[in-house]
């Protein structure tokens, strides 16, 4: 399985999946065109998607549902009360693409087991993607408040996992964004500091993960290299050293590298 973040970020999200048999998208945030050029410098012409998995409502990951399901005839999955959520966003999608899954229930799409677990944020039904195929496990973690226990079991042992490092708290803290929104981003449904991002890597090494994605980070309140270093000095505190732990970043606004699962 390959991964590919085409876009990551508070300005809009979309991830590309790839297997053998599977073309797959977690999330359309972006303008249709603009993803459809993602994905042709990723190789992947749109009418050849297996179909559009999507996290939550957000327009940050919805904004280019409708038009590219549409204009590619491909189904869209979601659970009912994210459908419900982004049906003014993405306007109507014929019922024969309407895909409607159970958070907490697998299912396949085009040979990958496709796991949606619950995630804590401030949307309809909001979850992550847990994604096997052919003995490789990708774990997408963006758009949370926090992370328990539970959702540590899920991403356990994946080869990859995709974690939200949205923003430094001071910066934040600091920074020009109103009072409720500040509010918002640090509480329990808001997003993933860079601080809570490397708690949670942490957590994840002792449970066999041993490479990281760093994505959805802030267009005001995060930089990639302050990203970077600050989950990497989580990391060090719990002795997890530099070469046990592969970390990079997804670009907000570029196509980002293609990963190797594993
Ligand atoms: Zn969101
Ligand atoms: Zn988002």
């Amino acid at each position: 399985m390959r991964f590919c973040p085409l876009y990551s970020g508070s300005s809009g999200n979309a991830l590309l999946v790839l297997t053998e048999e599977a073309a797959i998208l977690v999330d359309a945030g972006l303008p249709g065109r603009v993803i459809t050029q993602a994905l042709e410098a990723a190789g992947v012409a749109p009418e050849q998607l297996s179909g559009i998995l999507v996290t939550h409502e957000h327009s940050d990951h919805v904004r280019g549902v409708g038009i590219l399901a549409r204009r590619y005839r491909l189904p869209v999955y979601a659970n009912a009360l994210t459908w419900r959520g982004m049906l003014p966003l993405t306007g109507e999608i014929p019922p024969a693409q309407v895909r409607v899954f159970e958070t907490g229930r697998d299912f396949y799409l085009a040979g990958v087991n496709v796991l949606p677990y619950a995630i804590p944020h401030d949307a309809n039904d909001p979850v992550g993607f847990v994604l096997r195929s052919g003995g490789s496990q990708l774990t997408i973690l963006t758009d949370a408040g926090h992370v328990d226990a539970r959702m540590l079991d899920v991403a356990a042992g994946s080869g990859l996992v995709m974690i939200e490092a949205n923003h430094d708290v001071e910066m934040l803290k600091a920074g020009r964004y109103p009072f409720p929104l500040k509010r918002r981003i640090l509480g329990e449904r808001g997003h993933l500091s860079n601080d809570a991002c490397g708690a949670a890597l942490s957590a994840l090494y002792l449970r066999g993960v041993h490479r990281a994605v760093l994505g959805h980070l802030s267009r005001e309140n995060n930089f990639e290299s302050l990203a970077l270093e600050t989950v990497r000095g989580v990391l060090r505190a719990g002795d997890i050293p530099d070469e046990a732990f592969a970390l990079s970043v997804a670009h907000r606004d570029r196509i980002g590298e293609m990963y190797e699962v594993g």
